[in-house]
C-alpha cells in the first residue's frame, strides 16, 4: 500500500464501498489522509465506573456481564442492553436499533465505551455510546475521537477504522514549506499535522494541526489576491496629474469643509490616480460619512486632466440622486454630467457647445452615447446598464462603483475591464482606475482573503454635528406606545420611514408574521389619519418610485411605508424616525444601512426595531441598540450568519474551508505576509510552486 493505491484494493473495501467513497471525493489512499474530520468528541477522560459522574463525557473499560435485545414498548424499536463491570462498579449500557450488537459483543468480552454518563432512576448508565473491543490501539474511545462528514453506509466509525492504519503513510508526504517559514510562524510539520488532525494526542496537538493545515488552506487564497494585485500593476492606466490649484478650487467650492478622514482618503486617491497602472481601492465609510464628495473629487481631478469618469450605482433612484448631486457639485466648473439607466438617458451640461433638449435634461440615448464617445460628456452616472458594449468612451480613466456590496463580483469586474477595453484606437487596452465604495464594512478577515487584491481606505469620521440614532427593540406589547411617540414626532413636523420585509402578505405559513408594506400602509393610514402616508416598494414603476421619493423629500408625506428599496443612499434630511418591521429578518449590516436613512442632519433621530420573535435573532438585534459602528456590526453579522449570508460570497472558495478559521485574523495576517513575500520568489521554491498548482481544487480566485 502506498499513497496512490486505489482504495478499492484495501482490505474491507470492495467495489460497493469504493463507489460510496467516490461520492466523498476519496479515490486513493492519499485522499483518506486529506479527508478531514468535521468535529471531534473528546473521550480522553478515561475513568472507572465508580468515579463516573452524571453529565460527564468519559471513557470506561469493563467486562461484559450480560447483553440482550428487547423490543421497546411501542414495538418499533429494538433496544440492546448490556451490563459491564470494571471491578469498581457496574453500569447499564443501551443502544437503539442496532440488534446486531448482540452478536458483535459477547458476554465476557472486554470492551471500551465512551459517551455521556446519565442518571436514570438513580442508576448511572450510558445511552448509545461509542464502543470498541479493548486493544492497544483505541480508535473510537479513550482519546479525542474524529467525527467525519458521513454518507449513506459510510459512518465515522468505519472511517476511523480505515484511516487510522493509513496514517503511518503521512511521513511519505513531503512538506513543501521551507523550514525557516515554519519556524517563523510556529507551524507544525505537515506529516505531523496530518496525523494529528485525525487522531490528536491532546488538545494542543489538535490546535497545532489546525493552525498548520489552516495556513495551508488559506495560503493559495491569499496568494491569488497577491497575484491579482501584482497582475494589475502590469496593466496600463492613464496616470492623472495632480494640480494643487485645481484641487483647491474644488474644495473651496464646497459648502462645508472636508473632514480629516475625507482629506486623508482623498490624498490616498490622488496618489493612486498618479500611477500608470490601475488603482483598485475600496473606500469604506459608515453611512453618512460623506463618500460621495470624495468620489466627486476624484472624478473632478480626472476631468480636469481631460479624461472621463463613470460611476455605477445599484438602483435607479440612487442613480438619479447621485446625478442630481453631481450636477450641483460640478455646476460651477462647467462639467457635463450624464445619466444612463435601463430606460432613460439624461444629460445636464454646462458646456457651451452642447445644448440640452429641454429643462428636465432628457436626451436620446444615442445622442448621449455620441457625446460620450467624442468626449463632450465628462462624467457618466448609471445603474448596471453602464456595462453595455454600445457605451464607448473617448478617454475613460476612472470607474467608480457605489454601494459595491450590492453588485456581484462579475459586474464590478465588467465595469473595470469591459469599460476599459471597449475603447478603440490608441488607448485600447488601457484600464480605468477603479474605486469602489461601501458603507457595509468588510471585516478584516474578509479584507485579507476575498478582497485580498484591494487597497482599503476608511473614512472613519462623520461630518460634525451628527447625532447617534437612538435605537430600541420594540415588542408587540409596546407597539401602541411606539405609535404615540411617532405621533409626537410627526406633530413637530418630522417624517418617518416604516420598512417592511415584504411587499404583499405571504400565504406561506413561515411568513405569517412577516409584515408586508401594502398591509401596513392600509393600517397606518387609519392609525395616523391626521397625517399623510405614502407607499413605495420594488414593484412600483421607476418613474413613480422617484416621484414618491421626491414627494417625501418635499414633505408631501409624513410617513413613507417602504420595502428595503430605500436601503441605499437615499437622502431625506428631515426624517427623524425609522421603524423596521419584523426586524429579525434583516442582517445587522442591512439594519445599520437602514438606520442610516435617519439622523442625516442635526435632528435627534430614532430607529425602532419591531420584533416579536423570541428566537436567537433577538440576541442579534440587541447589538443594534448598543453598537453604532458599522464595522463592529459587520463582524458580529459575520459570526452569526457566516460570510455567505452576510456578504453574498456563497460562490467563493473561502466557504469551502475545512480547517481554517477565518476569524483568526492573526493567522490570516501572517499567511498574507508570507504570501506577499513568497510570491515574488516562487521560482526559488519549486515544492511550494508545485503544491500551489495542485491546490487549484480550491476555487482560489474571486474572478
Ligand atoms: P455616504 O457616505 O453615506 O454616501 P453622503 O456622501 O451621501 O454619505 O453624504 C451624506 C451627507 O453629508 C450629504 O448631504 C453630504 O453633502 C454631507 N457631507 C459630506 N461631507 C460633509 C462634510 N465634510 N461636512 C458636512 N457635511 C458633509
Ligand atoms: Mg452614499
Amino acid at each position: 500500500m502506498n499513497l496512490n493505491t486505489p482504495v478499492e484494493e484495501l482490505s474491507g473495501i470492495g467495489k460497493t464501498y469504493a463507489k460510496k467513497l467516490q461520492s466523498l471525493g476519496i479515490a486513493k489512499v492519499e485522499d483518506f489522509i486529506f479527508y478531514f474530520p468535521r468535529r471531534y468528541e473528546d473521550y480522553s477522560n478515561i475513568t472507572s465506573i465508580v468515579n463516573a459522574k452524571p453529565g460527564e463525557t468519559v471513557t470506561l473499560r469493563g467486562g461484559v456481564w450480560q447483553i440482550a435485545n428487547r423490543k421497546a414498548r411501542n414495538r418499533r424499536m429494538t433496544i440492546t442492553e448490556a451490563i459491564i463491570s470494571d471491578g469498581t462498579g457496574t453500569m447499564k449500557i443501551t443502544w437503539f436499533n442496532q440488534p446486531f450488537l448482540k452478536t458483535s459483543i459477547k458476554v465476557g468480552d472486554e470492551i471500551v465505551v465512551a459517551g455521556r454518563v446519565e442518571l436514570n432512576f438513580n442508576q448511572i448508565q450510558m445511552a448509545s455510546p461509542s464502543w470498541e473491543k479493548f486493544s492497544d490501539d483505541l480508535k473510537h474511545s479513550g482519546r479525542i475521537v474524529p467525527v467525519y462528514p458521513e454518507t449513506e453506509g459510510v459512518t465515522s466509525k468505519w472511517l476511523r477504522y480505515q484511516i487510522k492504519p493509513i496514517l503511518k503513510l503521512v511521513y511519505n508526504i513531503k512538506d513543501y514549506l521551507p523550514e525557516n517559514v515554519k519556524e517563523k510562524y510556529e507551524l507544525a510539520d505537515l506529516p505531523n499535522a496530518l496525523r494529528a488532525i485525525h487522531f490528536p494526542n491532546n488538545r494542543l496537538d489538535l490546535a497545532e494541526a489546525k493552525k498548520r493545515l489552516g495556513f495551508d488552506e488559506l495560503f493559495p487564497i491569499l496568494l491569488s489576491g497577491v497575484k491579482q494585485k501584482i497582475g494589475m500593476t502590469k496593466e496600463k492606466a492613464n496616470p492623472i496629474n495632480f494640480n494643487e490649484t485645481v484641487a483647491k478650487e474644488f474644495v473651496d467650492s464646497l459648502p462645508f469643509t472636508l473632514t480629516n478622514a475625507q482629506k486623508k482618503v482623498s490624498w490616498e486617491i490622488i496618489k493612486d490616480l498618479k500611477k500608470d497602472y490601475p488603482a483598485n481601492r475600496l473606500i469604506q465609510g459608515d453611512v453618512g460619512s460623506g463618500k460621495t464628495i470624495v468620489a466627486a473629487f476624484a472624478m473632478y481631478l480626472v476631468v480636469k486632466d481631460n479624461c472621463q469618469a463613470i460611476m455605477m450605482v445599484p438602483t435607479e433612484i440612487l442613480a438619479r440622486q447621485h446625478f442630481a448631486s453631481l450636477c450641483k457639485i460640478f455646476e460651477p466648473f462647467g462639467i457635463g454630467v450624464g445619466l444612463v439607466t435601463g430606460k432613460e438617458a439624461l444629460l445636464k451640461c454646462q458646456m457651451s457647445n452642447v445644448k440640452c433638449q429641454n429643462d428636465n435634461s432628457k436626451i436620446k440615448r444615442e445622442e448621449l452615447l455620441k457625446l460620450i464617445k467624442n468626449g463632450e460628456v465628462d462624467i457618466l452616472v448609471g445603474t448596471h446598464s453602464l456595462i453595455s458594449p454600445d457605451i464607448q468612451f473617448k478617454n475613460l480613466a476612472l470607474a467608480i462603483v457605489d454601494e459595491q456590496h450590492r453588485f456581484g463580483v462579475d459586474q464590478r469586474q465588467a465595469l473595470r475591464k469591459e469599460s476599459g477595453i471597449a475603447r478603440v484606437g490608441p488607448l485600447q487596452g488601457v484600464f480605468p482606475h477603479f474605486l469602489s465604495m461601501t458603507a457595509t464594512p468588510i471585516p478584516r478577515s474578509l479584507q485579507l482573503t476575498i478582497f485580498g487584491d484591494l487597497d482599503v481606505s476608511v473614512i472613519d469620521e462623520l461630518p460634525p454635528g451628527r447625532q447617534q440614532v437612538t435605537t430600541k427593540i420594540v415588542e408587540s406589547k409596546d407597539r401602541q406606545l411606539a405609535y404615540e411617540f411617532i405621533e409626537k414626532q410627526l406633530s413637530s413636523s418630522r417624517q418617518c420611514f416604516v420598512i417592511c420585509p415584504l411587499i404583499e402578505e405571504s400565504e406561506a405559513e413561515s411568513m405569517r408574521n412577516v409584515k408586508s408594506a401594502k398591509e401596513e400602509y392600509e393600517k397606518l393610514k387609519k392609525i395616523f389619519s391626521d397625517f399623510s402616508v405614502g407607499l413605495v416598494h420594488g414593484k412600483v414603476k421607476t418613474k413613480e418610485k422617484d416621484k414618491i421619493m421626491q414627494d417625501f423629500k418635499e414633505k408631501k408625506y409624513d410617513i413613507l411605508v417602504a420595502t428595503p428599496v430605500v436601503e441605499v443612499g437615499i437622502d431625506i434630511p428631515n426624517a427623524s424616525i425609522i421603524i423596521i418591521e419584523t426586524a429579525e429578518r434583516f442582517g445587522l449590516a442591512s439594519l445599520h444601512q437602514l438606520r442610516g436613512r435617519v439622523g442625516r442632519s442635526g435632528i435627534k433621530s430614532y430607529c425602532l426595531l419591531f420584533s416579536d420573535s423570541f428566537y436567537a435573532s433577538q440576541n442579534r438585534l440587541k447589538y443594534m441598540a448598543e453598537i453604532h459602528n458599522g464595522i463592529k456590526l459587520a463582524e458580529i453579522d459575520l459570526k452569526f450568519r457566516g460570510p455567505g449570508d452576510a456578504f453574498g460570497t456563497h460562490q467563493h472558495g473561502i466557504l469551502k474551508l475545512k480547517v481554517a478559521d477565518i476569524f483568526n485574523t492573526k493567522l490570516l495576517a501572517e499567511s498574507k505576509d508570507y504570501a506577499e513575500n513568497y510570491y515574488k520568489n516562487l521560482d526559488k521554491h519549486p515544492k511550494l510552486k508545485n503544491k500551489l498548482q495542485q491546490s487549484t481544487k480550491i476555487s482560489v480566485s474571486p474572478n
